[in-house]
């Protein structure tokens, strides 16, 4: 039979719960989960590629199933054909996110007809957690620990005190 593989892409920028919770439940729905992280340069994230991809890597050590985390900087549809998905997954979290995501979908079915989008719902006390806000919260000297591991409130804190 042949493997399942699944695509769940996203910046991360920088990684929360709400991301963990969906990748745990990614992994164990797919033989093989990619984890594809966009440099997003549009998106003028906080952390670099690479340390986007460290933090990533880092912090799904340990989660049960394979899971490969990789770079990317192409079209959605070429990264997960290349990666020879049957699937990308993307979390969903209110109503707001729907018509985006409800968007992508459609016209990344109309790219690739052969790859379907699969939508994952966070446990419903990570819904909330967006890394935008994250940041904004950090930026004002909030508390993050609640919506990231220990390790990432670290590496957003001495981020924001290098300036
Ligand atoms: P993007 O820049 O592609 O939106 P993100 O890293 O912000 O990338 O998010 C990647 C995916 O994870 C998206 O599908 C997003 O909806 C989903 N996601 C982010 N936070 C949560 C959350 N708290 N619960 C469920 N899904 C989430």
């Amino acid at each position: 039979m042949t493997k399942r593989i699944a695509v769940y892409p996203g910046t991360f920028d920088p990684l929360t719960l709400g991301h963990l919770d969906i990748i745990r439940r990614g992994a164990h729905l797919a033989d093989t989960l990619v984890i594809g992280v966009t440099t997003n340069p549009s998106k003028e994230p906080m952390f670099a590629v690479a340390e986007r991809l460290a933090m990533v890597k880092r912090e799904v050590d340990g989660i049960p199933g394979n899971i490969d985390v990789v770079e990317f900087d192409s079209l959605l549809m070429d990264f997960a054909e290349a990666q020879g998905a049957a699937m990308i997954l993307r979390g969903l979290r209110a109503v707001a996110d729907f018509e985006y995501e409800f968007q992508m979908a459609g016209m990344n079915q109309q790219l690739n007809d052969d790859i379907e989008t699969v939508f994952l719902m966070a446990d419903v006390s990570l819904q909330p957690i967006a890394s935008k806000l994250v940041k904004e919260i950090a930026r004002y000297g909030g508390n993050i620990e609640k919506f990231v591991p220990p390790a990432v409130a670290a590496d957003v804190k001495r981020h924001l005190s290098r300036g």
